[in-house]
């Protein structure tokens, strides 16, 4: 039985209420029914036609048959209903049948599949050094990519005039000629800032390593990048010796490069470390030997020597303690080492890339070989 407008002989709230809904319920199933543009063009004027619609009818039934007292309530019911009413018709659209089957979802057909993302071959090379200290009870630390000159050269003992403070070599952020020179900002060189923000924040003993991106002002080709990474380590506490630091950085290497390599340090020089030493693995790729398969095909890796150059480190400068001895690191009490490594370069090494810069060029066919 299709809809039609009953006459109200009740005016209270409640039947007009009920009259009101059932009148909505119609138009609703009717509007879910609409099945061509003909049907749309019947229901529009079915409820909406200005003679004789089911809206004007109701307009004629309910409003001019209140009685007096019911009226104002009967009008504002009314309206309500028609502006519903409108909503509902204007809402209406063709549908193919079966109302809930043509909204619903087809669960049967195949989802769309998304690639899903992989660690980039620096990132995951970066965790695994970093994992590696973690199981030594190292914790991770960060600091700001944009550092002051205090923090990247003067609390770790570069004197004043140092060549890694001209900007040759250090990217600096510019107009800051009238700032004095420890407070001039630059893109760090390096990670070791994080050092000192950490020693300023907690207090002796400590273990941390300290991943992040760093740059220098070199024009990039195969082997250089102006933005690279390093991961740092600093272990400071009472008693450490540079027979700790070898311990430490043997068992490192033999974790990263597998336990049959040998390590070799040699000394060098470094601002912030003294004594100061470079690490060298024997060659993980050609087993030292500095010779390559069968024909004997030289070990460019290691240069033929059957070593690779792995990381800078050294005991921490007593004067880099100065900077931060009144939270602790009184350099009578404390000692401690560190030590830097570039994360490009192993990486580099370990995947047997040739150029840096394919690392950066977000090409994706380069990528998806190691994902
Ligand atoms: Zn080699």
């Amino acid at each position: 039985m299709p809809y039609a407008v009953p006459k109200l002989t009740d005016y209270s709230p409640a039947a007009l209420e009920k009259a009101a809904n059932e009148c909505i319920s119609a138009c609703q199933a009717e509007a879910a029914e609409v099945r061509s543009d003909s049907d749309l063009k019947s229901l529009r004027d079915r409820w909406m036609a200005r003679k004789n619609g089911i809206l004007t009818q109701i307009n004629d039934l309910w409003l001019k048959g209140a009685p007096k007292e019911a009226k104002r309530d009967a009008g504002m019911r009314v309206n309500e209903l028609k502006v519903r009413i409108t909503e509902l018709v204007d809402a209406a659209h063709v549908t193919s049948g079966g109302d809930a089957a043509a909204e619903s979802v087809d669960i049967s057909l195949p989802g769309i599949r998304r690639p899903i993302g992989a660690e980039h071959p620096i990132i995951k090379t970066m965790n695994e050094i970093v994992g590696v200290f973690q199981k030594l009870g190292y914790s991770v630390a960060e600091g700001p990519v944009v550092e002051t000159d205090y923090y990247n050269f003067e609390a770790l003992n570069f004197p004043p005039n140092h060549p890694a403070r001209d900007t040759q070599d250090t990217l600096f952020i510019a107009n800051q000629q009238s700032k004095p020179q420890r407070e001039r900002l630059l893109l760090r060189t390096h990670t070791s800032p994080v050092q000192i923000h950490t020693m300023e924040t907690m207090r002796p003993p400590i273990r941390i390593v300290i991943p992040g991106k760093v740059h220098r002002n070199d024009p990039p080709d195969a082997s250089h990048s102006p933005m690279f990474h390093q991961i740092e380590g600093l272990a400071v506490d009472t008693n450490i010796t540079f027979g700790d630091l070898k311990g430490t950085l043997d068992h490192a290497m033999k974790s990263l490069f597998g336990s049959n390599v040998k390590t070799h340090f040699r000394p060098s020089f470094f601002p912030f470390t003294e004594p100061s030493a470079e690490l060298y693995v024997s060659c993980f790729i050609c087993g030292g030997s500095g010779k390559r398969g069968a024909d004997n095909a030289p070990c460019r890796p290691c240069k033929q020597t059957g070593w690779i150059e792995v990381l800078g480190c050294g005991m921490v400068d007593p004067n880099v303690f100065e900077f931060v001895k009144d939270n602790g690191y009184d350099p009578k009490k404390v000692s401690g080492f560190a030590f830097g490594m570039g994360v490009d370069r192993l990486a580099l090494l370990k995947y047997g890339v040739d150029d840096i810069q394919l690392f950066f060029q977000g090409d994706v066919r380069f990528l998806e070989q190691w994902a």
